[in-house]
């Protein structure tokens, strides 16, 4: 013979499809059906659905759970005024829920050095991702909503810690439906923008890890497709810029860290090695010049190339070119016009007059979709500004472990 409260428990078994939380109208805070009073039952509740935006009823508010008669009248839950709880609606809630669930934590654990955000599974499960921060665990002060998506830990040293959820679910090991819960140590608060730039790296590195497993060899094309949007912002910068106007070509050391002391990011640091082995095919290979001079851009891709009166693209003494590897990109230190040229006809192959090995940057720096990181001590260095470039830096450490060897001479 099952007691009520069994037959209940049973019963809440049965039907755990039933939204269990909702957010409030105003202040957008996630609210469990438990925590209602009678007098807030139905529209009274003042709840709306966090997914579809619908106006929630609250069902049998205010009931204590065992004193519901199993089988027929249902157990406390918020059910859509009009229209219908989609599957979408319980997951998004479930998501909200975790967030709180971490928020209400009274300690919080940071975990060490590796790891600097954290991907927080519904289940519980917590993923870890890379950080520079020790690993401690710091008691919480205070806690506070942003809105349903975001929230705010201060600790008691005083340091902050955003949390906030991202709504898509791509992120790996993290299976759909789950909550991912980005944790950004000890930062003022991030911005839009600057989350929206790691999503965009994570993406970006999550291609570049599923090409390097299945053929490391696709990552030459991964780190053309990465630096195009540049070549093609600088090609395109002296036809819409003034007569003198045109963005200048990108120097090595402005490649990823562009406002950072020489003596980390210049290639003349790092070994310098044999050019003759490499060369340049401006068809496909990244290579970043700056046509800056509008009369000359207008000559070139008016003389340059086959069919045209200069002929064929051919490389004279004025190009002047370096490849810097792991990456295999080429910067451009002279001859800006006609490699230009050469880019858009789809023509032409460059011996670099330099080669250098940056991959010592790569022993002391690494990109964690947020800042470049001093690997020794775990010190950010400077923003990641680009995504793309962020992840270019940290293919070169998958083009090194795959001994894969871009721009070499065949
Ligand atoms: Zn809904």
């Amino acid at each position: 013979m099952q007691t009520p409260q069994e037959k209940a428990a049973g019963w809440i078994e049965r039907n755990h499809t039933l939204m269990a939380w909702a957010v409030t109208s105003q202040e957008r805070k996630a609210t469990y059906i438990g925590s209602l009073q009678r007098e807030q039952t139905g529209l009274k509740c003042d709840c709306v659905c966090p997914a579809c935006g619908g106006r929630l009823q609250a069902i049998n508010a205010g009931k204590p759970i065992p004193k519901v008669p199993a089988g027929k009248t249902p157990r406390p839950h918020f059910r859509h005024d009009v229209g219908q709880q989609y599957e979408s609606c319980l997951i998004k809630m479930s998501q909200i829920v975790a967030l709180q669930l971490l928020l209400q934590e009274k300690a919080i654990y940071l975990p060490p050095q590796t790891v600097s955000f954290l991907v927080v599974g519904a289940s519980g499960q917590i993923y870890t991702g890379t950080s520079h921060c020790d690993g401690l665990t710091m008691d919480v002060a205070a806690r506070e909503w942003i809105d349903e998506h975001e929230a705010k830990i201060t600790l008691q040293d005083g340091r902050v810690v955003w949390l906030r959820l991202f709504g898509t679910v791509s992120s790996n090991p993290a299976q759909p439906g789950e909550a991912v819960i980005t944790h950004l140590p000890f930062s003022n608060k991030p911005s839009k923008a600057s989350l929206e730039r790691q999503a965009e790296f994570t993406n970006l590195m999550e291609l570049a890890q599923d090409v390097a497993a299945r053929d490391p060899r696709g990552l030459l094309d991964l780190v053309r497709l990465y630096t195009r949007p540049i070549q093609t912002e600088l090609l395109l910068s002296c036809a819409k810029s003034p007569p003198h106007g045109g963005k200048a070509d990108i120097a090595p050391h402005q490649l990823f860290m562009p406002r950072v002391p020489l003596v980390l990011t210049s290639h003349s640091h790092y070994p310098q090695l044999d050019e003759t082995q490499f060369e340049v095919d401006l068809a496909k290979d990244p290579i970043l010049p700056g046509p800056w001079y509008r009369e000359r851009y207008a000559k070139a891709l008016s003389e340059v190339g086959s069919g045209k009166k200069s002929g064929a693209w051919e490389q004279d003494r004025n190009h002047s070119v370096a490849a810097i590897l792991p990456w295999g990109i080429a910067c451009v230190f002279g001859g800006n016009h006609s490699i230009a040229a050469g880019i858009l006809a789809g023509e032409g192959v460059v011996t670099p007059c330099e080669a250098w090995d940056m991959s010592g940057l790569l022993a002391k720096v690494r990109c964690d979709g947020i800042h470049y990181v001093e690997i020794e001590t775990g010190k950010p260095i400077c923003k990641m500004h680009d995504p793309k470039m962020g992840a270019v830096f940290e293919i070169g450490r998958l083009l090194e472990q795959h001994q894969i060897k871009p721009l070499r001479r065949l």
